[in-house]
């Protein structure tokens, strides 16, 4: 058998592990990172387990981690045609039932097939040992389904994209638990973070029901996706995703609660379409690398921008849909309070005209319309960005 682990899941349970697995009279081999943070989804990454899947020739692999060691063994391993088990480490992201790789290269966050795990084992005690601030990562990805809800709403309004119900229930009951149960959650109690941890893992399960990461992830993650980018060009420090996606979405649900009011105006721009000075200072050298985003926008744009809004009965019933997904946001930023994730500019080295760049821009790097698609193309987006943002 083939362990993938770090310097820490080591520590925590990779070690335990395995003991456990030589005495049951298994050949462990260890793929252990030495890094103790920072271990990025890389080519390098991906290589090194790869090479080791290649000297050992394990009948199983075991990925003892969370988010990055799961995606580089989910990626390698697919990669390479063997199958993994997942051993959560703590409750910090919802990827651990997913079947697509988060992968970065060259800076550019990307998406990329690979394969669930054949199973997931997760220890209670494990989890709920976790770093304090590993279980604040994992809240702020799954409140992050609020705002990805919205989006997705949307979307379906916009263009018919397809939308279930079943596969929203199962996001957005283990979310309600987590506003519900933040100051549990963060004081360790088991029960909170088993749910959180569930809640974590069925987010990936609807993301594999519906084929796609729309039903756990709006423009809140684009926003997150944006400070990796940055991070990437030097601009700031790489900061934990779920921490990002939690502080992302504050701002997120401001501007769809905005984007209520003036609904039914027409959309008039293609997003993207310009390509300003400012936005490809933002973007740097990963610019040209996104062409193809800005392709698909105006296909999208071309097909479905003129249909906005939609007429009546469909265009009340949207309104009512958006409005209810909406009526949770003040308890998620109560929520997001508790978890000390602030409202204010300067956390996580995003300043405030980073965090304007943000979201005006985040649209431009994936192919998926949500409300800084809609905005910016009603030519709402900047007063609504003066409006919701906080200042410096
Ligand atoms: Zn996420």
């Amino acid at each position: 058998m083939l362990v993938v682990e770090d310097a820490n899941t080591a520590d925590a349970l990779g070690d335990v592990l395995a003991g456990e697995l030589s005495a049951a009279g298994h050949v462990v081999a260890l793929q252990r990172f030495a890094d103790r943070h920072g271990l990025l989804a890389d080519d390098e990454a991906v290589g090194a387990v790869r090479d080791a899947l290649g000297a050992a020739r394990p009948d199983a692999v075991l990925a003892v981690g969370s988010g990055v060691l799961n995606d580089v063994t989910r990626y390698a391993t697919f990669l390479e045609g063997s199958a993994y088990v997942s051993v959560p480490s703590a409750p910090s992201m919802d990827g651990y039932a997913s079947s697509v790789a988060a992968m970065q290269f060259d800076g550019l966050k990307v998406t990329l097939p690979a394969q669930a795990p054949l199973a997931i084992f997760a220890d209670s005690a494990v989890l709920a040992a976790a770093p304090r601030e590993m279980i604040v990562w994992g809240f702020g990805d799954l409140i992050g389904k609020a705002t990805a809800r919205f989006d997705w709403v949307l979307g379906n309004a916009a263009s018919g994209e397809v939308f279930c119900d079943a596969v929203e229930a199962r996001v957005l009951a283990p979310l309600t638990r987590c506003v519900d149960d933040v100051a549990r959650l963060l004081a360790g109690d088991e029960d909170a973070v088993v749910a959180l941890t569930t809640g974590l893992v069925e987010s990936g399960i609807a993301m594999a029901m519906m084929g796609n990461s729309r039903p756990a992830s709006g423009c809140e993650h684009h926003a997150s996706h944006f400070w990796d980018l940055l991070a990437f060009r030097k601009l700031r420090e790489h900061a934990p995703h779920g921490l990002q996606v939690g502080y992302a979405t504050r701002f997120a649900s401001g501007l769809q609660e905005a984007a209520l009011a003036g609904l039914a105006e027409p959309m008039v721009l293609t997003p993207g379409a310009g390509g300003s000075d400012d936005e490809r200072a933002w973007f740097g050298e990963q610019y040209r690398a996104l062409g193809p985003v800005r392709d698909d926008k105006r296909a999208w744009f071309a097909t479905y921008g003129e249909s906005w809004p939609p007429p009546e009965p469909e265009r009340s019933a949207a309104a009512r849909r958006l409005a209810d997904v909406a009526s949770s946001f003040p308890r998620v930023r109560a929520a997001l309070d508790v978890a000390g994730i602030p409202a204010g500019a300067g956390f996580l080295g995003v300043d405030a005209a980073m965090l304007r760049a943000t979201f005006r821009y985040a649209n431009r790097l994936r192919n998926r319309f949500t409300v800084l698609d809609l905005l910016e193309s009603q030519e709402r987006l900047d007063a609504l960005l003066d409006e919701v943002l906080p200042g410096s």
